[in-house]
């Protein structure tokens, strides 16, 4: 309600929205005592489109059908919606779903790119224009975002999520919600968020998906459920149930995290979908019986709507009648249904406005992108080459990834229509064609080809070169849903040819595009310079260029850990210490840096062939320019439960280019009622600064989010040390103590 907040005070706002929400209540009601059971259970179910319009019409009349997922033709959307509102005895709208993940025509940077821009506005913007995109179809609902805390790169969809940091998933998940959403459900171009997987899917065993987790309550609650939280907060719509079993229970049938966390705990009042036939699997699982006993069970667990899988439009009229299952269950899912419908404005407006596709790849959603997918990309190396210089007049552009319009659109991605994308050679070529000469010979055809017979021609064009461009990484198939990899080095011969091209010599500039990070110690090491780009969409080539040519500066940083090799998995920086000290023969013995072992080893545990460290840390990032942090200061050593910590600190860009650092504030709690991280990441902040420019800035970190749930399971704040750190990366920074006291 933003125009009443000018001409009301704030309490007679909410006093108008709670008016407004009881005259929804009021109109949920009067349709539930309309509805006969078949009706209920028709709204609770969701079919993934027949394609054929008159046998799905004949079900919608019915009232056999809440939901369809996978429309996406404005005229067929209108003429189902026509079939619900205008044939079917109640007239309940059609709620039109989609997997809309980054972007719907105009495809964004993979959500794990976005969180590398550690911009909130960023995220925000890019569902925002997913939303306006994606409504003018008639699609009102979409299945994201996506915030399962992910620590082990070999499962396939850490390319969908924030990373691997709770607070990070947390902010970036927040204002996904807000941006699909909007300011207002009800206006035509929001769509209903749905945080998904709920809960802990990230941490299947192995990396291997849909596997077993194993997270017990405390950690689930200090890991995995604050950015579900966050996104309640947020106004999240709908949640979607997860297809692990957490310690033995499947999501889908956990009344645990489904009623006493989110229902009771988080206030959550709108509704909770499964994932894709996720009740049905519980049969698999060895949770179930039968398909009745999946229904069952999901149902009196606070499964509201079911997907595809029809276990509740079969079997839930008898499980009522047999007494198993109560009709206020049914009620009240399909109350929390309709709430969903109303405040999305579907009872008023059910049609889209088929006029509106000019909107799909508008020239502000394709600067958008651009802006996006330039602030995701993360610069791990660079001798100086980059930005290059006026003496670079030829330059080799090879490699598979360089001029692949799908691939580097990454997963999850149905409507992108790869015309639209443009590729880092095309990039260059058009933007910087008058400046260099570009020679292309891509080496391979794509990431996975292992024909090594074009390295050589890759190897001349390098030769006849300045600097050589090689853009290698994965293919988007390699990433996302069931692309789960046991092996993290590059696909295919793409080692090969990059020390082909690092034998001749030149200078090689190494863009890797992929849906994780990968293991590439020995790339790096042969490359000039390094920049990582997860997958980055639409507009990742004019992004790059103005980045390698310098127009533009880099500023992301790792939202997640990059291991030196597999073996290392999992590796997070927000672990916790063992209690066994290194020693130092034990760090000299295996050759690594007594510093090493003294800033991260202290007390922890290692491999004697990789050590502990990864390859780069999370938080890291370089900049063309440099930054330098003094001046660290509490304005209190020693705080209250109810104070906020203020840190002050002065930055100063100490290179030649304008840049942008992302400063990161660190925690850690030095002893508690149980062990706690070595480190958390608490607040972070993107600053830019002139060459020269020295401000001085602060972050202010209310003590009470120092709470953690301890070791009587709960959410408190525990009096005692405390230690923070500000600073450019998780790995670096001075340690400055401070106390809480009671
Ligand atoms: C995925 C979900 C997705 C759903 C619908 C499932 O297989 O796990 O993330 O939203 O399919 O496409």
């Amino acid at each position: 309600l933003p125009g009443c907040l000018l001409l009301l005070s704030l309490s007679s706002c909410s006093t108008m929205q709670e008016n407004k929400d009881k005259v929804i209540e009021n109109k949920i009601e009067t349709l539930l005592s309309k509805m006969t059971l078949e009706e209920k259970i028709g709204q609770m179910n969701q079919i993934s489109s027949l394609g054929n319009i008159e046998e799905m019409s004949v079900a919608i009349k019915k009232g056999e059908i809440g939901s369809i997922l996978n429309e996406i033709d404005p005229v067929r959307v209108n003429a189902l919606q026509r079939v619900a509102v205008e044939e079917s005895r109640m007239g309940i709208p059609l709620l039109i779903a989609r997997d809309v993940i980054h972007g719907f025509k105009t495809i964004f940077p993979i959500p794990l790119g976005q969180a590398a821009t550690f911009n909130p506005a960023v995220a925000e913007e890019g569902a925002r224009v997913a939303a306006i995109e994606a409504s003018a179809v008639g699609i009102r609902w979409t299945f994201a975002p996506m915030i399962d805390i992910a620590r082990d790169p070999r499962w396939g969809r850490i390319a969908e999520g924030c990373g691997e940091d709770t607070y990070l998933t947390a902010v970036m998940g927040a204002a996904m919600v807000k941006g699909f959403q909007g300011d207002s459900l009800n206006d035509p171009t929001a769509i209903a968020a749905c945080p998904k997987h709920f809960v802990g899917y990230g941490a299947a065993e192995g990396g291997r998906d849909y596997n077993s987790t194993f997270i017990p309550e405390r950690r689930l609650r200090n890991v995995y459920l604050p950015p579900f939280e966050a996104a309640a907060k947020a106004g999240a719509a709908t949640y979607m149930t997860s297809f692990n079993d957490n310690d033995g229970v499947p999501s889908s049938g956990n009344e645990f995290i489904l009623k006493q966390v989110l229902r009771k705990e988080w206030g959550f009042d709108g509704f909770v979908v499964s994932d894709w036939a996720s009740i049905k699997e519980m049969i698999p699982h060895g949770f179930a019986a039968d398909e009745k006993d999946a229904a069952m069970k999901a149902v009196n667990a606070g499964v509201d709507m079911e997907m595809v899988s029809y276990t509740y439009m079969t079997h839930l009229k008898d499980l009522i009648k047999e007494g198993k299952v109560k009709e206020d269950v049914v009620n009240e899912a399909v109350r929390n249904i309709l709430r969903i419908k109303f405040r999305l404005g579907l009872f008023e407006n059910p049609y889209v406005d088929e006029k509106r596709q000019s909107v799909m790849y508008a020239p502000e959603h394709l600067a958008a992108a651009k802006r996006a997918a330039a602030e995701s990309a993360i610069l791990l190396k660079n001798n100086g080459i980059l930005p290059l210089k006026e003496t670079v007049k030829t330059v080799a552009v090879v490699g598979p990834m360089a001029d692949a319009p799908y691939e580097q659109m990454g997963t999850w991605v149905f409507d992108g229509d790869k015309a639209y994308t443009q590729t880092p050679l095309k990039a260059i070529q058009a933007q910087y064609g008058d400046k260099v000469n570009v020679i292309y010979e891509a080496g391979l055809d794509f990431s996975r080809d292992k024909n090594t017979t074009g390295i050589a021609r890759a190897a001349a064009a390098a030769a006849r070169a300045d600097v050589v461009l090689a853009f290698v990484g994965e293919e988007s198939i390699l990433s996302g849903e069931a692309h789960c990899l046991a092996d993290l080095n590059l696909q295919g011969a793409q080692s090969d040819l990059l020390a082909a091209l690092a034998k001749t010599g030149k200078p090689v500039v190494t863009v890797v595009m992929a849906g994780r990070p990968l293991t590439i110690e020995k790339e790096v090491n042969q490359s000039a310079a390094v920049f990582y780009y997860f997958h980055p969409g639409t507009m990742g080539g004019p992004a790059i260029a103005d980045l390698l040519f310098g127009k533009e500066v880099p500023s992301g940083k790792t939202p997640v850990t990059f291991p030196k090799m597999v073996g290392q998995i999992p590796v997070y920086y927000s672990h916790n210490n063992s209690g066994r000290p290194a020693t130092r023969n034990e760090i000299l013995l295996n050759d690594i840096p007594v510093e090493a072992g003294q800033t991260s080893l202290g007390c922890t545990s290692f491999y004697m062939d990789a050590g502990f460290d990864p390859l780069f840390p999370f938080g890291y990032g370089l900049s063309y320019t440099t930054f330098s942090y003094s001046n660290i200061k509490l304005a209190s050593g020693t705080l209250k439960k109810d104070d906020v910590l203020k840190v002050t600190f002065d930055l100063e860009n100490t290179g030649k280019y304008k840049g942008t650092e992302v400063v990161q504030l660190y925690v850690q709690d030095k002893v508690g009622s149980v062990t706690r991280p070595v480190k958390e990441l608490k607040g972070f902040m993107r600053v830019t600064l002139q060459p020269g420019e020295k401000k001085s800035l602060s972050f202010e970190l209310p003590v009470s989010e120092l709470a953690f749930w301890n070791i009587d399971m709960k959410h408190v704040v525990e009096p005692g040390d405390f230690a923070l750190w500000v600073a450019g990366d998780s790995q670096s920074g001075q340690e400055i103590a401070f106390k809480v006291g009671e």
